[in-house]
């Protein structure tokens, strides 16, 4: 197989593996988005994705490295919806407020107002709230009570809207642990956006996706097993 042939293959495995999860879980394939994390992708390997129609979510952690590859003229020309997954720096908040559709690691009303301030005439910024899952890990994010009362807060400003929580899991979970880390998140979750047709629960990366939308993610995040998996030395 060449390069593109493997991308592909990599895509199409996920997209079953994720059909797979629905089915397990008794869920529609179509409520679920992939959000195609391309922070360590080859422009060229996410080029050929975007190309073939397959992604339309994509993920980026650091604000700069998005800028310097989203602004090309060759990325810019796709219809993509941006999210910014890694924690955003005050300082960085009026260009993540151009660049980006999503803002999902959001934790914090100074952030979130720094961003309201900075955004283009018309334009409504998406945000997730961030929740730590465990305290034991150096993970960003608020424990769940605050992220609950940040959603609250974050109704009064007008031009951000906010859409859901996102969590990252421990490294080396079980399912088991994962499972009972994802279900009272997915409960709050249920609780405070039930009544918003648009939302979102970002939960899962590439070796927890499966038992992540088995508990309801909505929005896991791949990045290794689309842009790394098998292409290791080529
Ligand atoms: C890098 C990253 C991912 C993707 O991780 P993979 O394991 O490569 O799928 C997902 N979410 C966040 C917040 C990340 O930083």
């Amino acid at each position: 197989m060449n390069r593109e042939e493997i991308l592909i293959a990599n895509f199409q495995k996920v997209a079953s593996a994720l059909s797979a999860a629905c089915r397990r879980s008794g869920r529609d394939p179509k409520e679920i988005t992939l959000l195609a994390v391309t922070k360590y992708a080859k422009d060229s390997d996410v080029l050929t994705l975007l190309q073939k129609g397959l992604i339309k979510h994509i993920g980026e952690s650091r604000v700069q490295q998005a800028q310097a590859r989203w602004e090309q003229p060759e990325f810019a020309r796709f219809n993509t919806v941006k999210h910014l997954i890694g924690h955003l720096q005050k300082n960085k908040a009026a260009k993540a407020a151009q660049l980006f559709d999503f803002i999902d690691s959001l934790d914090s009303l100074e952030t979130a107002e720094a961003l309201e301030k900075n955004l283009p005439q018309g334009k409504t910024l998406r945000t997730l709230v961030q929740v730590k899952l465990t305290d034991k890990e150096t993970q960003s994010g608020l424990p769940l009570a605050e992220a609950r009362k940040l959603v609250q807060d974050l109704k009064k400003l007008s031009h951000i809207k906010v859409c859901g929580y996102m969590a990252i899991a421990p490294q080396g979970a079980t399912e088991a642990e994962l499972r009972k880390l994802f279900r009272p998140l997915k409960q709050a979750f249920d609780e405070d956006f039930s009544n918003q047709p648009e939302r979102y629960l970002s939960l899962g990366m590439s070796e927890d996706f499966e038992t992540a939308v088995e508990e309801g993610s909505s929005l896991p995040r791949i990045g290794s097993k689309l842009f790394a998996e098998n292409l290791e030395g080529l």
